[in-house]
Parts: structure tokens; C-alpha cells; sequence
């Protein structure tokens, strides 16, 4: 995460969802139709979506319900494989549009729309790591997000 100079790539669509299941299947797990389904629901939201959203959404497409707990499961996957990233102050999920590399993401958070702007800056991420550092605590995850009013609600 130390390294700025890296090839970072920025997906949408499906070029998107291709990075994501090709990083998925490149560290073992397996892109299921549950699993692809989950992925292509959440890349279609452009705010943070909660378990419970994806299981409404993918309850009706398939015809029959989907638990919210199997889709809380299938998105801590994928956040641990970082195809995922957990908005901690809305207590939900977006795609990660940079599969293939890891950054400490930052987010703004709209109190008033809910959108969350989505930024990476391994600077301040990387500050934040060495206070905590300097406090002898290890930093498995900095969780930066800021709440505020986003552009068009102001
Ligand atoms: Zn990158
Ligand atoms: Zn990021
Ligand atoms: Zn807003």
C-alpha cells in the first residue's frame, strides 16, 4: 500500500465485473451465479447498499426470496477479497472499482442523499497508519470516512 507508483486501474460496467470475478477466481474462490448475481446487483448501485437492498433486489429478479444473511455472507467475501468496500457509517456496500489493488479507500459520505464518494489517497491513509504506528498499535484497517453534504445537496 506504500506504493504510489503502481499501475492503478479504475473499472465500470462490465469490465467491472470481469476484474472482479477474475480476481475472485485468481485467489480460489469460485464465481458462482449467486455470487456473480450479488456482484452485478451491487455494481448497479451507485450509493451504498445494504444487504437487505440486494436481497429485495435479487429476490425479485430470481423469483424467489433470498435470504439477507446469504448476501451478508457472499458481500464479506468479497470484501475480504477486495472486490467490496464496507461504508462503515452508512452500514453498507459498494463495488470496488479497483479489484486488482489495495487501497485504504476513503469515502465522503452525504448525510442528506447517502451518496459516498469514493477516494483514494494513500497519503493521508498512510498518516493515519503511522500515528497508529507511533502508538505501538497495529493497524489491520484505517476506516476514514467523512459525513458531510455533498455537492448537489448543498
Ligand atoms: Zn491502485
Ligand atoms: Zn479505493
Ligand atoms: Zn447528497
Amino acid at each position: 500500500m506504500g506504493n504510489h507508483n503502481h499501475h492503478h486501474h479504475e473499472h465500470s460496467g462490465e469490465s467491472l465485473i470481469d476484474a472482479a470475478r477474475d480476481s475472485l477466481v485468481s485467489s480460489g474462490e469460485q464465481w458462482t451465479s449467486m455470487r456473480a448475481d450479488i456482484f452485478e446487483e451491487l455494481a448497479r448501485h451507485e450509493r451504498p447498499a445494504s444487504a437487505y437492498d440486494i436481497a429485495d433486489n435479487l429476490s425479485a429478479k430470481r423469483g424467489k426470496r433470498v435470504a439477507p444473511n446469504s448476501v451478508y455472507r457472499i458481500l464479506d467475501l468479497f470484501v475480504a477479497n477486495n472486490l467490496a468496500l464496507r461504508v462503515e457509517s452508512a452500514n453498507a456496500f459498494l463495488a470496488n472499482s479497483h479489484p486488482g489493488c489495495e487501497h485504504d479507500c476513503i469515502f465522503l459520505v452525504c448525510d442528506e442523499c447517502g451518496e459516498a464518494t469514493h477516494i483514494d489517497n494513500d497519503e493521508i491513509s498512510e498518516k493515519v497508519r503511522g500515528v497508529a504506528k507511533a502508538a505501538d498499535f497495529r493497524a489491520r484497517r484505517p476506516i476514514i470516512e467523512i459525513r458531510g453534504t455533498c455537492a448537489s445537496c448543498s
